[in-house]
């Protein structure tokens, strides 16, 4: 039997546009820090990321991901 587990949702603090991607600013519902993520510009939505902060500030067995929510106003162009 398979079991689903929801993932984490992370809270968009920032995102940061530059040349070659966007920098998406988060606060991580794992280890309530911050982390940043790219964002490529190809992708419409940024979906869920790999914590980078599990198994070292957080034991092994917590989440493992998280999913990060897509900012709307960063998805319409003027
Ligand atoms: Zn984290």
């Amino acid at each position: 039997m398979k079991t689903t587990t929801a993932l984490p949702v992370a809270l968009v603090l920032k995102v940061k546009p530059t040349t070659t991607t966007r920098l998406v600013t988060i606060r991580c519902p794992v280890c309530h820090r911050t982390h940043q993520h790219g964002w490529p510009y190809s992708l419409d939505i940024i979906g869920s990321r790999v914590a980078h902060c599990v198994g070292r500030h957080v034991p092994p067995g917590a989440p493992g991901s998280y999913f990060i929510p897509t900012p709307t106003e960063q998805r319409s162009t003027r």
